[in-house]
């Protein structure tokens, strides 16, 4: 062992053992665990590149802001998997929507950094009688999902339509007013019917905002059951919006 490999366990040591919630995250996103002297606890990515768990002055999930969220920024509001409850909208602020904080650098490392390269990785997922890409790291969650939805329509016909005429999957775009990319872009988030769903920039008037969801539990819970959020817990509300994030939903990463 060199001298300065040594300086580096003795200081990991003096840091403490790694965030739980940062050891969980390679189970499903590219990169390891890693301790950096000038940058604490992170993750070393294929690249090269690291993502510090915890960066001074970094922004919040203002999906408009200009800064990106440190990872640790992501876990900051737990998400409330279960029941459908009204999400209080008095004094939304840009911050507390779970799962809208994003680390866009640790989602090209694991999905792909083009349009180009997330197509070349999309798998197809029938849905409802439609065909549609989705990446292949999520795919398979998105197909236990169809299999929990196909048991639940068959007890109660109603959720059919909110499964039909759905809004799509796969698409390279950024968020409205952002220089951020959504998550559609990844192939990693599906928007169900759009005629059935709210979503908070469409409301008339949209401020103050006013929380309303027609999307019934079950198939919310079809969605979590496997790993996805739904948009549908954000002040920012977008009922239609379901996209693969196993690390909020999982007890490991707690
Ligand atoms: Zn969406």
């Amino acid at each position: 062992m060199t001298p300065l490999m040594l300086g580096l366990l003795l200081s990991a040591v003096d840091a403490g053992p790694p965030p739980k919630a940062l050891t969980c995250l390679p189970t499903w996103y590219a990169g390891v665990v890693a301790w950096r002297a000038d940058a604490g606890w992170g993750l070393g990515l294929p690249d090269g590149g690291f993502l510090a768990w915890h960066q001074e002055a970094s922004a919040t999930t203002d999906p408009d802001s200009e800064e990106s969220p440190d990872l640790e920024e992501v876990f900051r509001v737990p998400y409330p998997k279960g029941l459908i409850v009204p999400v209080d909208t008095r004094d939304a602020g840009p911050i507390d929507d779970p799962g809208r904080a994003r680390v866009e650098q640790l989602f090209t490392a694991t999905y792909g950094g083009s349009a180009k390269e997330i197509f070349a990785r999309s798998a197809k997922v029938r849905f409802f009688g439609v065909r549609y890409a989705f990446h292949e790291l999520a795919a398979p969650a998105l197909e236990r999902v169809v299999e929990r939805l196909t048991d639940a329509v068959k007890q109660d016909k109603k959720l059919l339509p909110f499964l039909q005429l759905i809004g799509g999957t796969v698409q390279w775009r950024r968020i409205a007013r952002s220089k951020n990319l959504s998550a559609h872009a990844f192939g990693i988030a599906i928007d169900l019917n759009v005629d059935r769903s709210h979503y908070w920039r469409w409301a008339q008037p949209r401020e103050p905002i006013k929380w309303k969801n027609k999307v019934p539990q079950a198939i919310v819970d079809a969605f979590e059951a496997e790993g996805f959020i739904w948009g549908g817990r954000w002040q920012h509300y977008d009922t239609m919006h379901f996209e693969y994030r196993p690390e909020l939903l999982s007890p490991t990463c707690r």
